[in-house]
C-alpha cells in the first residue's frame, strides 16, 4: 500500500482536475473539456494510505447534490451517498475512510456501458434485443433496444445529456416492466436509445452546453451527431406514437430536487403532458414522488425560448412530426425526490410506474 493519497480520474467515465492536496484537504475542480461554463459531473477515485478524515472542496462553482457525493466502497459496482458530512457553501464533503485502500466518488449514481450489459444480461433484459442504432463519432456501439411486437410504437431515449445517470436507471426500470408482463404490453414495440451520447457516457463528459451545441439541441435539418440523425431516420421509418426524452436536472436546489415534466408552447403536446402526469401522479411510487404541480409549463424558469435558441430537443422536433405524436421529455433528480432520498432502485421503481402510466395514457 503507498503512503500518499493519490486522486485521479482513472476510472471508467473519470473526471477531475486535482488542484492540490495539502494533508488530508483535497482541492478540486470538474473537468470541463468541450462544455461552455460551468457544469456539474465529476468521477474519480482516492486512494486513501490510512484511515482518516478526509475532505473534499470544489473552487470551481456549485457542483454537490443535497446529498453530498455518491460513493462507492467496491471500485463501482454499488453506490451510495455514504459523506459523513457535507459543506454546501463551500461545495465540500467530508469522508471517513475506516482503512486505507481505494474509493469510488461521483456526483451522481453512474449507469454506464456495465450497467447496459448487466441489465441486459439479467432475466428481464434477456428478452430485449440489443440492436446498433449506429457507431458514435469515436466508434463506439450507440445501442438500440427493442421489446415487443405490437403496432403500438413507443421511443425511449435518455443521456442526450450525457451524465444524467437516472434517467436511465427509469428506462431500465420502464423494460422490466413491460419484459416481465409481457401478455399486458402485447399491443406495444418499445424502440430505446438509452445512451444517445454514447461518446460522453463513457468518457465521462459533462456533456451539456457542449460547444457548438449539444445533442440535445441537435433536432433539426442537418444534425451534427450520427446519433441524433440515425435516432431521426428511426423515428421516421418507426413512427411511434409517444416519444419520451428522459433527463435529469442541475445538481440541487428548486426545482432540481423533485420529478417534473418540461412544459411545451403546443397546445396539442401540452395537453397530452398534462394527461400523462395524472397518470403518473396516481401510480408514483412512495419512493420516487411525483406531483404534477412540479411541472414546468413553457415560458417559466429555466424553460423559455431562450434555452432553445442552439437548436430543438427531440420533443419539440417530434411535436411537429406529421403523424402527430405525443411527445415529452421528463427531469428525474439525481438524489431526492424532496424529503425522499434515492437511489438505483426507486430510479428503477419510477421506471415501473412510468411504463404502466404509458400503457393506461395510449390505451385509454
Ligand atoms: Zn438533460
Amino acid at each position: 500500500m503507498q503512503d500518499t493519497l493519490q486522486v485521479d480520474a482513472c476510472i471508467p467515465g473519470g473526471n477531475i482536475i486535482v488542484k492540490s492536496i495539502q494533508g488530508n484537504q483535497i482541492l478540486l475542480n470538474r473537468d470541463l473539456r468541450d462544455t461552455k461554463g460551468p457544469w456539474i459531473y465529476f468521477k474519480f477515485r482516492a486512494v486513501f494510505p490510512a484511515p482518516g478524515t478526509y475532505t473534499f472542496r470544489f473552487d470551481d462553482g456549485r457542483c454537490l447534490t443535497s446529498r453530498g457525493a455518491a460513493v462507492s466502497l467496491d471500485r463501482g459496482k454499488n453506490w451510495d451517498w455514504l459523506c459523513k458530512s457535507f459543506d454546501l457553501n463551500e461545495e465540500s464533503f467530508t469522508f471517513e475512510a475506516e482503512r486505507a485502500g481505494e474509493v469510488w466518488f461521483c456526483e451522481c449514481i453512474p449507469y454506464m456501458q456495465s450497467e447496459l450489459d448487466k441489465f441486459l444480461e439479467s432475466e428481464a433484459g434477456k428478452s430485449i434485443e440489443r440492436l446498433e442504432l449506429c457507431k458514435s463519432r469515436k466508434g463506439r456501439t450507440v445501442e438500440l433496444l427493442r421489446l415487443g411486437n405490437g403496432p403500438r410504437k413507443v421511443f425511449l431515449s435518455s443521456r442526450h445529456h450525457c451524465e444524467e445517470s437516472m434517467a436511465t436507471y427509469s428506462l431500465e426500470g420502464i423494460l422490466t416492466e413491460v419484459a416481465t408482463h409481457p401478455e399486458e404490453y402485447s399491443d406495444f414495440t418499445f424502440w430505446a436509445v438509452p445512451f444517445v451520447d454514447k461518446d460522453g457516457v463513457e468518457d465521462g463528459d459533462q456533456g451539456k452546453n457542449r460547444m457548438p451545441h449539444d445533442h440535445a439541441r441537435d433536432y433539426g435539418p442537418t444534425p451534427i451527431y450520427p446519433e441524433v440523425k440515425a435516432i431521426i431516420e428511426l423515428v421516421y421509418r418507426e413512427k411511434p406514437e409517444l416519444v419520451f426524452d428522459m433527463h435529469c436536472p442541475w445538481a440541487r436546489n428548486v426545482p432540481n430536487e423533485y420529478v417534473y415534466f418540461v412544459g411545451q408552447g403546443n397546445k396539442r403536446v401540452q395537453a397530452g403532458i398534462d394527461r400523462f402526469s395524472s397518470i403518473l401522479a396516481k401510480y408514483a411510487p412512495s419512493d420516487f414522488p411525483f406531483d404534477p404541480r412540479d411541472n414546468i409549463p413553457f415560458g417559466q424558469g429555466w424553460n423559455t425560448a431562450h434555452n432553445y435558441e442552439q437548436g430543438s430537443p427531440i420533443v419539440f422536433w417530434g411535436a411537429t412530426l406529421p403523424w402527430e405524436p405525443s411527445s415529452q421529455s421528463i427531469e428525474i433528480p439525481f438524489a431526492n425526490s424532496r424529503e425522499v432520498t434515492v437511489l438505483a432502485d426507486n430510479a428503477r421503481h419510477l421506471g415501473h410506474a412510468l411504463a404502466r402510466s404509458i400503457r393506461t395514457y395510449l390505451l385509454g
